[in-house]
């Protein structure tokens, strides 16, 4: 054998001790070792049995056992809605096991009024207010707390011509409440401005060149009372007209005739501008042939 066989073989033998000696240790260990346990815990309800499952982290043992059904332990309720629940009162309810079907009381506290019932007390009318109260939709208990509903306002009707205005007096419109029942006997009431006589004259007698004449001045709106007034209208002018042409050199004391009663009197025709052939600096007047140089 040589030296190097040698040392292998040694190192394979020394291994092998040591492991033989490390087995038996670890039997000897799991052989007199307390179990400790790892347990998975399943508890009993009231319609399924608990389970126990144990395995020993040392020696991996294992245990299962069942455990008795446990009639107290309801996992999930319903609620068997057939209680007629209320405002204001708490009320016993049931609910059910989903399992075992076990019954159980519960409270089932007050659903609280609705207040959706209106009515009036005391109605409201054009100027006074009311009174209103709230009833529950439920149970009809009144809600002492009262309202105060606002006055409705008088409801005006057609406007009325009430007063027809005249010359000196002013109309009125009015305005009543036709809301049935209103014994208020406000009105609305809208004044028109009065008309204003509207007067008119006319000639009762004419006057002449020589006798004055005589008026009337009457309002002709309907139903006027205004007085009508008489005047006297002046002696006219005589209305002097001659034939004669008036000329361009001077002025015509002439006499006319009036056109009214026949009369003559002078008058005055006055004298017209002359009638210029051109616009130049020498113009010659066509009607008197007078010649004037304007430089
Ligand atoms: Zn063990
Ligand atoms: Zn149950
Ligand atoms: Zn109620
Ligand atoms: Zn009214
Ligand atoms: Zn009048
Ligand atoms: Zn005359
Ligand atoms: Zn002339």
């Amino acid at each position: 054998m040589k030296m190097g066989n040698f040392w292998v073989f040694s190192i394979i033998i020394t291994i092998l001790a040591f492991t033989f000696t490390a087995c038996g240790e670890e039997e000897t260990r799991k052989r007199e070792h307390e179990h400790q346990w790892n347990i998975y815990y399943y508890p009993s309800t009231c319609s399924t049995a608990g389970t126990e499952y144990k395995t020993c982290v040392v020696c991996f043992k294992e245990t299962l056992s069942t455990m008795p059904i446990d009639p107290n332990n309801h996992i999930s309720w319903y609620f068997n809605d057939t209680v007629e629940r209320t405002c204001d009162t708490v009320v016993k309810g049931e609910e059910v096991c989903f399992e075992c079907n076990a019954k159980r009381e519960i409270d089932l506290p007050p659903l609280g009024h609705s207040w959706g019932i209106f009515s009036e007390t005391v109605g409201a009318t054009c100027t006074i207010t009311g009174i209103g109260k709230y009833n529950c939709v439920e149970c009809n208990i009144e809600n002492p707390e009262e309202y105060i509903l606002s006055e409705l306002g008088h409801w005006w009707g057609e406007m009325v011509i009430t007063k027809d205005p005249t010359c000196t007096t002013d109309g009125e419109l009015e305005q009543s409440c036709i809301r049935e029942g209103c014994t208020v006997p406000d009105k609305n009431v809208i004044v028109f401005q009065k008309l204003g006589h509207k007067l008119s004259v006319r000639t009762i007698l004419s006057s002449t060149c020589f006798t004055s004449g005589r008026g009337e001045e009457t309002c002709i709106n309907s139903g006027c009372t205004l007085p009508a007034r008489e005047f006297d209208t002046p002696i006219r002018q005589h209305n002097y007209v001659s034939n004669v042409q008036p000329l361009c050199t001077d002025d015509q004391i002439v006499t006319g005739t009036c056109t009214e009663c026949s009369s003559t009197g002078t008058i005055k025709i006055e004298r017209k501008e002359h009638n210029w052939d051109n616009l130049s600096n020498v113009r010659t007047c066509l009607d008197c042939n007078i010649r004037v140089n304007f430089r």
